[in-house]
């Protein structure tokens, strides 16, 4: 199965992508994660992506484009993928048609703003291996230390209050569109993220068909 988690920020893309993935065995690839992973090992491409991030601002469509064509063409997406995070714009989910990427479907995570604001105000990730926490809807066993891999849990630079009200008014302006652009296209199911992951999941498995 191929498919796109859609939704703002702290919508809760990151968290579903690592379950679907598991329960799939697919990739989850999070243009986020490969932007972040670039800026720490002090590449090219991160350095570019440093201001864009850092301010709450879209990296630019070429950018994303380059990365996403070399990553979907290695072998591991040759049966399947998750895109947590990407498409953002209307080209880049243009630039996907134009590669011949298919699509089976592509889930919006509704979920209002003021719960995205508490949501990201809390999450913390494993400045090792990425994967996110919550400091009271999803902690780590010992206090900010990775249950995964044991590394440090860090509050994302973006997460800062400033920068979530930018990144929420340019999901709302460049994102959402993407919304009736994949109705249109017959591809769209929406699933209400405000409540539980649980809850999310459950509704995720049940509109994509899959069992839990
Ligand atoms: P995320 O981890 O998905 O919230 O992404 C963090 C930041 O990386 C975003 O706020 C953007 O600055 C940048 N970014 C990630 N994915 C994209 C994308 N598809 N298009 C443009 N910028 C992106």
């Amino acid at each position: 199965m191929n498919l796109i988690l859609l939704g703002a920020p702290g919508a809760g893309k990151g968290t579903q992508a690592e379950i679907i993935c598991d329960r799939l065995r697919i990739p989850a690839v999070s243009t986020g994660n490969i932007l972040r992973e670039a800026m720490k090992n002090g590449t090219e491409m991160g350095a570019r992506a440093k201001s864009f991030i850092d301010s709450g601002a879209l990296v630019p469509d070429d950018v994303i484009i380059g990365i996403i064509k070399e990553r979907l063409a290695q072998d591991d997406c040759k049966n399947g993928f998750i895109l947590d995070g990407v498409p953002r714009t209307v080209a880049q989910a243009e630039a996907l048609e134009e590669m011949g990427v298919q699509i089976d479907r592509v889930v919006d995570l509704e979920v209002l703003d003021d719960v995205i604001i508490q949501r990201l105000s809390g999450r913390r990730v494993c400045s090792a291996c990425g994967t996110s926490y919550h400091t009271t809807a999803k902690p780590s066993a010992s206090p900010d230390v990775c249950d995964r891999c044991g590394g440090a849990l860090i509050a994302r630079k973006d997460d800062e209050p400033s920068t979530i009200r930018e990144r929420l008014k340019v999901y709302h302006e460049q994102t959402e569109p993407l919304v009736e652009f994949y109705r249109a296209r017959g591809k769209l199911v929406v699933v209400k993220g405000q409540e539980t992951v649980a809850d999310t999941t459950r509704q995720l498995f049940e509109k994509l068909g899959v069992e839990p």
